[in-house]
């Protein structure tokens, strides 16, 4: 078997002719470019190396795909990833138990976790309430939310859910939802980036910085 190509104009070359490609090749390529990101080249270039590193590299990505698939799942308390019924953030019993953080999915919380500032709980609802989407609250978790507000002993509830129409769409239903609890009901701050200059900052941010301004 002729060694597979290593340098692009070689891959670019290859990649022409679909019909030379076995059906085992053509499928691997079709796989990587459903992937997001990811066009047709791309997809080429990712199965050739595949096809050149050894067989146990290879099938490393094929076992971490099937392990994340058969062993992730979402958290019973907080819809976080997890590996067992609670995820890290849950089991940690020395996180402060009196705040909780919502936002919209699991990267979101792990954005949050790597700022390192935040050492309350979480609450991922699984998306934003899109009705464009046909997404309703119903598809989200926020009855869990609402229950768990009220069982719990949560003094601050901050509503972290993006800055965008359905994000802020989403911590307005949720905060009425919440109003008769007791927990006090926050929104993230908004505003100028650290680093930039008022000149160049658009006028929504500039907006949402001054009407969400702290005490100096
Ligand atoms: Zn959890």
């Amino acid at each position: 078997m002729a060694p597979w190509p290593s340098s692009p104009a070689q891959i670019q070359q290859k990649a022409v002719d679909m019909a030379q490609l076995t059906e085992s090749v053509v499928e691997l390529i079709e796989q990587f470019a459903k992937l997001p990101g990811i066009g047709r080249k791309s997809a080429e270039r990712l199965a050739y190396h595949v096809l050149r590193v050894s067989e146990m590299e290879a099938l490393a990505l094929a076992d971490a795909i099937r392990n994340v698939k058969e062993n992730v799942r979402h958290c019973d308390v907080c819809y976080n990833l997890a590996e067992h019924e609670l995820c890290s953030i849950c089991q940690d019993r020395s996180r402060n138990a009196t705040q909780l953080c919502v936002v919209e999915q699991p990267r979101d919380l792990m954005a949050l976790e790597q700022a390192g500032v935040y050492r309350g709980y979480y609450h991922v609802l699984l998306g934003r309430v899109a009705p464009l989407e046909g997404v309703g609250p119903e598809q989200l978790t926020i009855d869990a939310l609402v229950t768990r507000v009220r069982e719990g002993e949560f003094q601050e509830v901050i509503l972290a859910t993006n800055p965008t129409t359905e994000g802020d769409g989403t911590a307005l239903l949720i905060s009425n939802l919440l109003s008769e609890l007791p927990a006090r009901v926050t929104r993230l701050a908004r505003g100028i980036t650290a680093g930039s200059v008022l000149e160049f900052t658009n006028k929504e941010i500039l907006a949402d910085a001054l009407s969400g301004r702290q005490q100096f």
